[in-house]
């Protein structure tokens, strides 16, 4: 049985099993990836999976895989960031490859519809739609670049599944890397099978959109470039459409050859930044959204993410499943913002979250604006120092493990409800006002640890 088959009747088996919390925690994002000897390989999102599931599951999944196949297996779990940094990277490639012939490398839960814009990324979506509606027409190639986490594999996908379920367009996805080893693999055997090289070429030459991921990885492998460069040519002189993303733009891949990059601006090149405080809370309600536990969630718990989770939406994705795991297993009433703090502990602003605390935050409020500690806890009342002190307050809600009673105190003896406005207040202007959220990153730097 194809390893796919298998997986996915066992998930039909044992979502019938158990809840749908435990589901969605534990097994959703699990990918069978090996198949040898009775041995299966699964991967999972997290180390914290690994564990509970041998600890937890490991009986009932068992049980389930005999009944599908009448076979006892050993079972091995393993995070993805091992599979990249061991040799056994093969097996998924052949794995990929092997689909490759038969699908597009597509994975179908990259959509337009669940990509969620904001300013930062809203060029490159638009574009990405626009390919997708035409593709080999307007521009060709696309060109995406960002840093790592912030939707260009998505994008890509998007484009893609667009393609194949509105047009009878043949489509394939690759990674540079994908696309490396198909290259050795024809040259290995270039002198005596011509077959693997027709093969290559038709491949690559014979269909209508091409998304190439992470085209910075052909740096070194100047053959792959020269046969890249050919590919390229014959589908753009076909008006066949390539997509390319990148870490950089095409003017700092160093490492590509001239005429490679001079190829990629002829097309329209867009960048995605990382997305901001408004956008982070829209993608992570987005992202909650559907799972059993989803409306337990206080738009603190939101804020608090957002906040501390800066810099990419991988980051972001992985507080929601840290989160939804720790609820799995504590089953609170409801997720506030303590309970999140608590569930991503070691997972978010450990530096700004553990040494921080009340005493620091005013100091460096109060230097900031020129004023006093005093004059935070005092009971004036002028902007230039309540301004300040809501900030200072917000801060401290955000950043500390302090409750809101606690910061009250140590703001003059103020009550909870003062706390719970002005931090409500900074947040929603946070919402529009870049200039205040860099004022936040400048204190939140001046915050002595
Ligand atoms: P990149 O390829 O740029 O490193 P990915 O496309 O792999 O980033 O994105 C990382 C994760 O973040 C993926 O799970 C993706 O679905 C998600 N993601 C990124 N941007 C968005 C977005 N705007 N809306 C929804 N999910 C997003
Ligand atoms: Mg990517």
């Amino acid at each position: 049985m194809e390893n796919s088959i298998l997986w996915n009747n066992f998930l039909d088996v044992i979502k019938s099993k158990i809840s749908s919390v435990s589901f969605d925690t534990w097994f959703k994002e699990t990918k069978l990836i090996k198949n040898e000897n009775n041995k299966l390989l699964i991967q999972v999102p997290m180390s914290f999976h690994k564990k509970f599931l041998n600890e937890t599951y490991y009986d009932l999944i068992d049980e389930i895989l005999v009944g599908i196949t009448g076979n006892s297996f050993d079972l091995d779990f393993i995070v993805e960031e091992e599979i990249k940094d061991s040799d056994n990277e093969i097996d998924e490639k052949n794995i990929d490859t092997t689909y490759s012939n038969l699908n597009s490398n597509l994975n179908s839960k990259y959509t337009f519809e669940n990509f969620v814009i904001g300013e930062s990324n809203r060029f490159a979506q638009t574009a990405a739609v626009a390919v997708a509606e035409q593709p080999g027409k307007i521009y060709n190639p696309l060109f995406i670049h960002g840093k790592s986490g912030l939707g260009k594999t998505h994008l890509m996908h998007a484009i893609g599944n667009y393609v194949i379920n509105n047009s009878e367009k043949k489509v394939l996805y690759v990674t540079s890397e994908e696309f490396i080893a198909d290259f050795i693999g024809i040259n290995k055997k270039e002198n005596n099978n011509f077959d693997i090289v027709d093969h290559f070429k038709e491949k690559y030459r014979n269909i209508d959109v091409l998304l190439i991921d992470d085209i910075q990885f052909l740096g070194g492998a100047e053959k792959t470039q020269h046969e890249f460069f050919h590919t390229f040519n014959t589908l753009y002189d076909s008006n066949k459409q390539i997509i390319i993303s990148s870490d950089r733009s095409p003017d700092d891949l160093k490492l590509l050859e001239d005429r490679l990059r001079t190829r990629f601006r002829w097309g329209l090149t867009v960048d995605i930044f990382p997305p901001n405080f408004e956008l982070r809370c829209k993608i992570l309600k987005d992202k909650m959204v559907g799972h059993e536990v989803a409306n337990l969630v206080k738009n603190e718990v939101i804020e608090y993410i957002a906040t501390n989770c800066e810099n990419d939406v991988r980051h972001l994705e992985g507080a929601i499943t840290r989160l939804y795991a720790y609820a799995a297993i504590m089953c609170p009433k409801e997720i506030n913002l303590d309970f999140a703090v608590e569930a991503l502990k070691d997972y978010i602003g450990k530096s700004i979250y553990i040494t921080n605390n009340i005493t620091k935050i005013q100091k460096a409020v109060a230097d900031y604006y020129n004023i006093t500690i005093e004059d935070l806890k005092s009971k004036k009342r002028h902007a230039n120092i309540s301004y300040p002190r809501q900030i200072a307050m917000y801060l401290s809600r955000m950043t500390t493990e302090e409750t809101i009673v606690k910061i009250g105190l140590e703001f003059g003896n103020r009550d909870h409800s003062t706390v719970l406005h002005s931090c409500e207040k900074i947040a929603k202007e946070l919402n529009n006002n870049e200039k205040l959220k860099n004022k936040l990153k400048e204190i939140k730097n001046k915050i002595v640890n």
